[in-house]
């Protein structure tokens, strides 16, 4: 058996793990592996291309995790899709680069993650950006930014695609929005995202290719000789060597690649940057999670986390389509981010009473179909963060992209936080055999309805002038299928039917007091190891308005701090 030996092992050469690898392995005496199950996609085109969205998925490159049968969902599984190869998920992703709003992120630490908030979080929303001013071009056709909100130094390129839109579009979203009552954003990174914008995207304006983790955090430092990209290997489970203090010590992690099964030793940390639908099972096939789970499969329980692998939060996305009465080129990057009032105009105040009244029989079936591995008061207390945001403090509710792409006018669009969660554990102690995955999609009716409920205005958008001028005939569903007054049981019974995965998987190893139902404290470490960590997705303790990319690259640079701080004297 060969050994090798690192300081730092980080499971996941994706969008958060080269992040850390790269920041720590800034540090010149310490040596960083990174274990990725993919492999290069440098040259890949599906990958490079920026107007090649979706031309990855299905391919060696996807892991297109299938869920269990979805119950409340129609019954059918979905699809879940991810990246891999070395950059994870941002090289198939869809770019889109916005961050969160404030209060979202000032949340995490009211509910107990100290030092986690939008003013801490955004130096490094910053430090990660390396922004492209847009040219003239790229400004008439509707990119447009204040430069407060960008870092222009980091390794993350964001700017506009080379070729935008031809610009009758915008102006007919804004002043139909306007109609609605949605103002224009001109910046949504902010840290305030309601309203329409034409928002920039991970890309390499000037070459006008993908920008992702690999290309801003991995090729140009290739070079560094204490950091080991160790790709086309599959990490099993985590290696523990004896307590210490009574905390579990990892030493290495057991890999598999052509080579047969080796270890990978760690002497400081083993960092798990799987995504939140492999971390959480790495956790469990390393002993870390809810022992009735774990005894099952005969693993023998290391940490008693119950809450491992619960918490799966997704997004459900539905989308429509108009007939077209220009020809429309370039690429778009138009969203709108409506608040509930907004959205729901006079009906407001009863949805949202409706909702509030729902909370405490939310928290009360989730706990009980997480067989006790989370408790209901807990999962009432963040419910209620949930409500606040989006209730009071009106965060965007859903985001509506507008995709005018030659003789067609398509929209697709997502509830941003729905209240079903669901789980991802092993089915086997095999670590080559797939996870159940159960997003638990319209667990409650009101996420279906609230679903329903923007397709709905969604119609009423295309219908409000100047827009209504630019489309013909409702395409999808069209009136046929779903006719103007159509019932709430017609939507939704096309929406069932219709939907899939919104690929924003968060929350199952969830940053949160252990108490409270989290698996990670706020330095990101796993409770009960003395130097395990998980910096993914997987941590984020519920949904955030934006898309996650931007996110993510901010928490994996702050975690990065904060494990540096540790190491260096
Ligand atoms: P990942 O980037 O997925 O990294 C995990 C890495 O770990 C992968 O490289 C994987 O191969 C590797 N790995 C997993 N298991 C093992 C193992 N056992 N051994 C070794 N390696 C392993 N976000 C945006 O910001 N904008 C968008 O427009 C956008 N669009 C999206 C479109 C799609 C189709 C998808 C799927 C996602 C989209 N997202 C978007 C979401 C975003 O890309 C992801 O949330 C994010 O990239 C996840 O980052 P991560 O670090 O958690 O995991």
């Amino acid at each position: 058996e060969k050994i090798s030996q690192y300081d730092f092992v980080i499971v996941g050469g994706g969008t958060s793990g080269l992040v850390v690898a790269n920041r720590l392995s800034e540090m010149s005496d310490v040596t960083v592996a990174v274990i990725e199950a993919g492999d290069s996609v440098l040259n890949n085109s599906n990958v490079t291309s920026v107007t090649g969205y979706g031309r990855s998925f299905g391919t060696a490159i996807d892991w297109q995790y299938q869920t269990e049968d979805q119950k409340y969902a129609g019954g059918s599984k979905q699809i879940m899709r991810a990246g891999k190869a070395i950059g994870g998920t941002s090289t198939i992703n869809g770019m889109s680069y916005t961050r969160a709003q404030n209060v979202q992120i000032d949340s995490w630490e009211s509910l107990g993650n100290k030092g986690w908030n939008w003013q801490s979080l955004f130096p490094y929303y910053m430090k990660s950006e390396g922004f492209q001013v847009p040219t003239q071009d790229q400004i008439s056709f509707g990119a447009d930014y204040y430069s407060d909100y960008h870092g222009e130094h980091g390794p993350m390129k964001v700017g506009w695609p080379k070729f935008l839109t031809n610009s009758t579009v915008l102006p007919a979203l804004d002043e139909s929005f306007n109609h609605l009552g949605v103002p224009y954003n001109r910046d949504v990174n902010g840290g305030l995202m309601v309203g329409l914008t034409s928002h920039p995207n991970t890309i390499d304006s000037e070459a006008n290719v993908r920008h992702d983790a690999a290309r801003a955090y991995y090729w140009p430092y290739q070079s560094r000789p204490n950091l080991k990209i160790i790709s086309n290997t599959h990490a099993n489970r985590i290696i523990w060597g004896n307590d210490s203090d009574g905390d579990a010590v990892a030493i290495g992690v057991e890999v598999n690649n052509i080579n047969g099964k080796q270890i990978i030793h760690a002497s400081k940390e083993v960092i798990l940057s799987a995504g939140s639908l492999k971390s959480p099972v790495l956790l469990e096939l390393s002993g870390i999670g809810n022992p009735d789970i774990l005894s099952k499969h005969d693993i023998p329980v290391k940490v008693n986390i119950s809450a491992v692998g619960e918490n799966l939060q997704d997004q459900t996305n539905n989308g429509l389509s108009y007939e077209g009465k220009e020809f429309w080129l370039g690429s778009p990057t138009f969203s709108a981010l409506p608040s509930a009032d907004q959205l729901y105009g006079e009906n407001f105040y009863t949805v949202a009473s409706n909702v509030n009244s729902s909370l405490a029989d939310y928290a009360e079936t989730i706990a009980n179909s997480s067989n006790g591995a989370l408790k209901a008061s807990n999962l009432l207390a963040v419910f209620e963060v949930q409500w606040d945001l989006i209730f009071r403090s009106k965060v965007p509710f859903a985001e509506i992209v507008f995709l005018p792409i030659a003789h067609t006018f398509s929209v697709e669009y997502w509830p941003l936080l729905p209240f079903s969660r669901g789980s991802i554990h092993i089915k086997s102690a095999d670590a080559s055999e797939p996870a159940a995955i159960n997003p638990n999609y319209f667990m409650f009716e009101q996420d279906l309805t609230t679903q329903s409920d923007v397709a709905w205005y969604i119609r009423k958008v295309f219908g409000t002038l100047p827009l209504a001028d630019l489309v013909g005939d409702e395409r999808s569903p069209g009136l046929e299928h779903v006719p103007e007054n159509a019932s709430d049981s017609t939507w939704n019974s096309w929406v069932k039917a219709n939907y899939r995965s919104n690929f924003h998987p968060v929350g199952t190893a969830s940053m949160l007091p252990r108490n409270k139902g989290g698996v990670v404290n706020a330095d990101l470490k796993v409770y009960g190891t003395k130097n395990v960590r998980v910096i993914d997705a997987s941590v984020l303790p519920y949904q955030l308005c934006g898309h996650l990319t931007s996110t993510l690259y901010a928490v994996a640079e702050r975690a990065s701090d904060l494990i540096k701080r540790r190491y260096t004297f």
